[in-house]
């Protein structure tokens, strides 16, 4: 039963596609098949949206512009200069590739809705150049006369043969995008989207991915662009006008965001609905927003979200535990040196001339009142934030003003004083996450995670939901997350907050193996019960300064670390 279930929704998807190639091939007439073809052009541009809205997050509306891109390119060298398809097809991927690269390298690092507002001013400069610039493009009239597609000297004919090249596309760049989103650049985008500091914790270059997703859902958009020009035969201001992207974006969130049949789908009923209310005449306006409306209230995660619920998709098979190869670390000496470490936050001195050093296979402590710069030196030393000055030396390599990504992959592992686990995704999912970065594809990176959840006795999580678990078992997939990466430093804030005792020897226990491979763990912690027979050597910190640095036993006596921190009762 199980099994057959499972089969659900490859065989939905084979019917499917039946059912389309039997419509056009046994009853739709010149004129349906025509909007099928103009369905077909658009899933291939909501494919591509599916990859940078859908995945990566980013709400681009320069989506519009790429296709509009794609149609010029192929209008203009088509029907001015008389190239055939071979040559203008290539090109009007290239076009709006290179643009993507040119402008994703600014607006990509903005926060999302400086991103959607730059891209919108894309969109717009590219629409005034078609207008303002009538030798090249036409200008307003557009240009008419481009030529049909020509395939190895066959000019194919609008009616079946288009539509079955154009549906052909959306199948090939389909699988392209599925092979995407299930593979390794999909999980790092889907990681980026739904937490980018901690995807760059884990090594990800998060700049990088978004420009990869935003390049290639522009080449998508031109391949349909270009595909919308020789089914219409002429090319026009139109497609770079708002309603094309406006279409694509709702395709995309009532086909079922980031998913490839959601965005087949999706541009199959937006694009046939226009067609089926056309004898309601002028309500049809009002029947279509209004049925817009209720597909999205009845099904908040798109058709494909409705059809998940119906027929679960496939379990994919356990992967067997591997541990991952210890990276390579150099020298004998200290893992890490910092020397007069400082950030001020406008005219507070969170970090001030702090100095220390730690050892490999140490474990050190890190204690002081709230607000005394803890979290900060974390976020110095791991990257989230810049140092105004000092100087960190990881591994013997100078890395201050690094990129976090860059030292986490520099052998620096951290966890984060409120937690960061995806709640949609499995705990191995998350735990694989960690080594996206390092390992070359899914597999590996499930093994290894794999791996290191079993050392912290907690394998049996893995198919679990992270949003279902209770605080303590969070903390241990968080540790397991971090520990993934064989770090040579790992750096640990607050982890036994909300521990009960049994937890937090367990807890202990974990962080003396990783330090008995020899990693160097620095654990800011209140719980001194827990922490002090854990460190060999304690640092305190008090407004941004070491007040003190030694042996555990002596921090109870130090008489200033009882007056700023741990107060007179407890001495
Ligand atoms: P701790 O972790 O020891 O409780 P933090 O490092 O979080 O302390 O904070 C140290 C000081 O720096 C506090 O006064 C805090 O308000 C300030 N601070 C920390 N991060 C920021 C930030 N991003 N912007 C402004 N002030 C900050
Ligand atoms: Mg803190």
């Amino acid at each position: 039963m199980r099994d057959l279930r499972s089969l659900g929704q490859p065989l939905l998807l084979a019917s499917g596609a039946l059912a389309l190639t039997s419509y056009a091939l046994l009853y739709a007439s010149p004129y349906e098949l025509r909007v099928l073809t103009v369905a077909g052009v658009y899933a291939l541009a909501v494919t591509g949206f599916q990859i940078v809205f859908g995945l990566a997050g980013a709400l681009s509306l320069a989506h519009g512009a790429f296709f509009g891109l794609g149609a010029y390119a192929t209008g203009i060298l088509g029907s001015r200069y008389g190239l055939g398809f071979a040559a203008t097809f290539p090109l009007s991927l290239l076009l709006p590739l290179v643009v993507a690269l040119l402008v994703g390298l600014p607006v990509l690092r903005l926060e999302s809705h400086y991103f959607a507002l730059a891209t919108l001013g894309v969109a717009q400069v590219v629409l005034l150049l078609a207008v303002n610039l009538p030798d090249l493009t036409g200008g307003a009239n557009g240009l008419p006369g481009v030529p049909g597609v020509v395939l190895f000297g066959w000019a194919v004919p609008r009616g079946l043969p288009l539509a079955a090249l154009v549906w052909g596309m959306v199948a090939f760049g389909g699988l392209l995008a599925w092979r995407v989103a299930r593979g390794r650049l999909g999980r790092a985008l889907v990681l980026v989207r739904d937490d980018p500091l901690a995807a760059a914790a884990l090594g990800l270059d998060v700049g990088r991915l978004r420009l990869a997703a935003f390049a290639l859902s522009a080449v998508f958009a031109g391949a349909a662009g270009a595909l919308s020009v020789h089914t219409q035969r002429v090319v026009s201001p139109e497609v770079l006008e708002f309603p094309v992207m406006v279409s694509v974006l709702t395709m995309a969130v009532v086909g079922g965001r980031g998913r490839v049949a959601g965005a087949i789908l999706g541009a199959l009923l937006l694009i046939h609905l226009p067609e089926w209310f056309r004898a309601l005449e002028r309500s049809y306006l009002i029947v279509y927003g209004v049925a817009l409306l209720a597909a999205v209230i009845a099904a908040p995660q798109g058709l494909t979200g409705l059809l998940d619920r119906l027929l679960p998709p496939r379990d994919r098979a356990p992967p067997r535990p591997v541990p991952p190869a210890e990276p390579a670390r150099s020298g004998p000496g200290p893992a890490l040196v910092v020397r007069g470490l400082a950030k001020s936050f406008g005219g507070v001195r969170a970090v001030d001339g702090v100095s220390f050093a730690l050892e490999p296979g140490a474990i050190t402590g890190l204690i002081g009142p709230n607000g005394s710069g803890k979290t900060t030196v974390i976020n110095l030393l791991s990257g989230l934030e810049r140092p105004d000055a000092g100087t960190v030396e990881l591994f013997g390599t100078e890395t201050a003003g690094w990129r976090p990504d860059r030292i986490a992959r520099a052998g620096l592992a951290r966890t984060f004083q409120s937690g960061a686990l995806p709640d949609g995704a499995t705990v191995l999912e998350a735990v694989a996450a960690a080594r996206l970065a390092e390992d070359p594809g899914l597999v590996p990176a499930e093994a290894h995670a794999l791996w290191a959840l079993e050392r912290l006795g907690a394998g049996g999580l893995a198919g679990r939901l992270c949003g279902d678990l209770p605080a303590a078992l969070r903390r241990r997939v968080e540790l397991a997350r971090a520990l993934a990466r064989r770090p040579g430093l790992l750096l640990l804030d607050e982890p036994a907050a909300g521990l009960t005792d049994a937890e937090k020897a367990d807890l202990a226990g974990h962080l003396r193996a990783a330090a008995a491979e020899g990693t160097a763990v620095l654990v800011v912690e209140h719980d001194m019960g827990f922490l002090l027979p854990l460190a060999g050597r304690v640092l305190c910190l008090d407004q941004g300064r070491l007040l003190y640095e030694g042996p555990p036993e002596g921090v109870r006596r130090d008489p200033a670390v009882v007056a700023a921190y741990l107060g007179e009762g407890t001495a």
